[in-house]
């Protein structure tokens, strides 16, 4: 789950990092409220979550009442790439000496945390990787280690902090980390992590993702479940407990486990299509649950046409054709099913389909999945 900059700040504040005073304001007049309380000049920032808030001008200096009501006023309702503010966040300026980049995230394939720390920071970290990768510093951290006060300085020293700002980094490193670990984060970002002329270094920005599966042990992470941005298609999914993310395609995906669900996007692909969504139904999934799942794809208006590709292992064949029997006794698809089943009774979930008298025009079943593939695909294309 993606935290607001204003939610990001706060749980950072929850580990002692230092961020500015400010509050949210969902209105010109509380933008004023907060702006007074938070002490002149102020910075208006919208809050979305999508980067380049600054360059689309969703980020704006105010030095009195009358530029907070300006920038509020245009900054609340601005579409930034799609995303519509709602809410703002005000906080007290910062003056900026410098600006540095940090953040950790998992490296699965390394099984450790991976720090990474630049000097040039403000900017897109994509950017900096891309012209100058060596200004970004990268350590693995051994979880059951974690990072100390002086690997961070040494970090810092690599990246060529310059000394004055080194312990200040370095403090924030091991802050962040404990952020990232006990606060069960996926990612822990501060771009710009600043230098302030005082010396300080402070949190100018703060982009946090939680890791859903730890939620069990965070029961304070209800009050980021009521302003997550979820699309419709999404909320729906979840309301059945199915692992769905909304993708941009006309290939509606079901599929069991992730690892097929996964490998079902890339062969549409391969075959010049485009997924809707990623749907695993997971091991052992029941008639119900296909049915669920076909419900949320068919609310999904891009849907062309729907690939069910199923490798039966725990889940067995003639659930799975049940639950398709089910669905198209229940919804009115607005989209054909290509399927591909294989494994476990396969046989006898084919031979259900087919007893079903369901019309060619409404499911065709393929051998293979790269057939299965390339005939949803012919449909979503109109062909
Ligand atoms: P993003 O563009 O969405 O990543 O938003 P950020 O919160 O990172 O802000 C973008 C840029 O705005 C920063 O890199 C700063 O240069 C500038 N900025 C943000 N807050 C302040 C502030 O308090 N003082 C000053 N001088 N600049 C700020
Ligand atoms: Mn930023």
């Amino acid at each position: 789950m993606d935290l607001f900059e204003y939610q990001g700040k706060q749980y950072f504040a929850r580990f002692d990092i230092p961020v500015s005073p400010g509050g949210v304001a969902d209105t010109v007049d509380e933008a004023v409220r907060v702006a007074e309380a938070s002490g002149f000049p102020v910075v208006v920032k919208a809050q979305v979550q999508v980067g380049g808030r600054g360059k689309a001008g969703g980020i704006k200096l105010a030095n009195d009442i009358d530029e907070v009501r300006l920038h509020a006023g245009n900054i609340l309702g601005m579409d930034i790439k799609g995303h519509v503010v709602k809410r703002l966040w005000v906080e007290h300026a910062s003056d900026i000496d410098e600006e540095y980049y940090a953040s950790y995230t998992l490296d699965r394939a390394a099984k450790k945390h991976l720090l990474m720390l630049s000097a040039q920071g403000g900017v897109d970290i994509e950017e900096v990787a891309a012209k100058d990768p060596d200004a970004i510093v990268k350590l693995h951290i051994d979880p059951v280690d974690g990072i100390s006060e002086a690997t961070a300085r040494q970090a810092a020293v690599d990246a060529k902090i310059p000394a004055k700002a080194v312990d200040g980094v370095a403090t924030i490193l091991v802050q962040l980390y404990r952020c990232f670990t006990e606060g069960d984060c996926d990612l822990a970002e501060i771009n710009p992590l600043i230098l302030k002329p005082t010396g300080e270094v402070h949190a100018l920005d703060a982009k946090v993702s939680l890791e859903n599966n730890a939620s069990f042990r965070h029961p304070e992470w209800e009050e980021y479940r009521a302003t997550e941005e979820l699309d419709e298609r999404e909320q729906l999914a979840r309301t059945h407990d199915l692992q769905y993310i909304g993708l941009e395609g006309s290939v509606g995906i079901i599929a069991n486990g992730a690892g097929l669900a996964m490998s079902t996007l890339d062969v549409v692909n391969q075959v010049g299509g485009q997924a809707a969504n990623f749907l695993d139904i997971g091991g052992g999934a029941n008639a119900d649950v296909m049915a669920a799942a076909l419900e949320v794809i068919n609310f999904d208006k891009d849907v062309k046409s729907i690939f069910i590709n199923i490798f039966g292992g725990i889940t067995r064949g003639e659930e799975v054709a049940k639950g398709i029997v089910e669905a198209l006794g229940r919804v009115d698809l607005r989209a054909p099913i290509v399927i591909r089943l294989d494994g476990t009774n396969a046989e006898e979930g084919r031979t259900i389909l087919k007893n079903a008298g369901i019309p060619e025009s409404k499911l065709v079943s393929k051998p293979t999945m790269l057939e299965a593939a390339e005939a949803a695909v012919a449909i979503a294309k109109g062909k």
